[in-house]
């Protein structure tokens, strides 16, 4: 592996929730510690399934940045920037389209699933813009060298896709470009409180790290428990409620343990038990909370956090491109800028 550099980030479409701090957030504030990190926010992408909604998009860019600030994202030890302002990575995913095949893409089963998802957007006929997102990440992730990608289990085919973009590349072009490697994510992925098996902005069912203490006890005293129980004495199955798989996240393995033992001998009553996981997870969540305040009340310092970032970010795609316009061939009048 020729270095260390990291490549993640979000689809601005929403602020960010608990699934994405257990899911990844957390993970990557250890990482930045041992890995040069780029973090993307990924708005050319968020507008392949959002095209008709620019505003959304753009007023999400901010929050994301503060979420990912708030959860310990260093700017100093990563870079944060913004998708849409590296052209160099539009200019990869053209060169990129002729590597690979539409049946090809059609076949990519994270693809398909998403398509599968998607069908009041898309309808019968999906655009050439989604089904091309796999190449645009492969752009992403080349314009940067980046090496590793940390990714969940769901996200290996793209992975796989770039990796095969990349190996065409080299054996036409000659070897210009670093095949990256997935991290496959340990976390598990965190259900809903309506026990979804995924959180999620669209569904309803997310607890989000912006959210007031008067939110996140609104949202726990609806969460899913056991259909069962009636009365306080009635024997309870803390297997199949969400209140006790959230207690099992956010309150040590002791109290969860006595979580579901009070409740499986009928000796807890679940209103008692959900204030006490609201309770729980408003103190988990209080010092992101305070910092994402802060970053609130100082817009001007987030953009400028995401300026710099995309600055540097230029800087290291820019020259990235050179070789890789020069491996094609495209490198005409040397000292030409426009
Ligand atoms: Fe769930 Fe707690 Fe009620 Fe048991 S007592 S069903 S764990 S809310």
């Amino acid at each position: 592996m020729d270095n260390k550099r990291i490549l993640t980030g979000d689809r601005p479409t929403g602020r960010l929730h608990i699934g994405h701090y257990f899911g990844s957030l957390r993970n990557r504030v250890k990482l930045q510690e041992e890995y040069e990190t780029y973090i993307l926010v990924a708005d050319v992408q968020a507008l392949t399934d959002n095209f008709n909604n620019p505003e959304k998009v753009r007023k999400n860019v901010r929050e994301v940045v503060m979420d990912y600030l708030s959860v310990g994202i260093n700017p100093e030890k990563a870079t944060i920037y913004l998708q849409s302002m590296i052209p160099e990575v539009a200019e990869l995913t053209v060169f990129y389209s002729n590597l690979v095949t539409i049946s090809r893409l059609q076949r990519n089963p994270t693809v398909k699933t998403e398509i599968a998802q998607k069908k009041e957007i898309f309808g019968e006929s999906v655009t050439y813009g989604f089904l091309g997102y796999p190449v645009s990440q492969a752009a992403d992730i080349t314009a940067f060298n980046a090496s590793i990608i940390p990714v969940g289990e769901d996200q290996l085919p793209l992975i796989e896709q770039c990796r095969e973009i990349v190996r065409k590349f080299n054996s036409i072009y000659g070897e210009t470009l670093i095949e990256p490697e997935a991290m496959l994510s340990k976390e598990k992925r965190i259900k809903g409180l309506d026990g979804n098996e995924k959180m999620g902005k669209s569904l309803g069912n997310a607890i989000y790290l912006s959210d007031t203490e008067e939110e996140i006890t609104r949202k726990v005293m609806s969460a899913v428990t056991d259909p069962n129980r009636i009365k306080k004495d009635d024997l309870g199955n803390p297997d199949i409620c969400m209140v006790a798989y959230y207690h099992n996240l956010f309150t040590s393995k002791d109290e969860y343990e006595n979580v579901c033992k009070e409740c499986r001998a009928g000796e807890r009553g679940c209103v008692a038990c959900k204030k006490q996981l609201a309770k729980d997870i408003i103190e988990y969540l209080k010092p992101i909370r305070e910092k994402r305040k802060f970053y609130e009340e100082r817009p001007e310092l987030v953009d400028n956090i995401l300026m710099e970032g995309t600055k540097k970010a230029q800087i290291v795609a820019k020259e990235n491109m050179k070789r890789i316009k020069k491996a094609m061939k495209l490198d005409y009048f040397e000292d030409f800028h426009i």
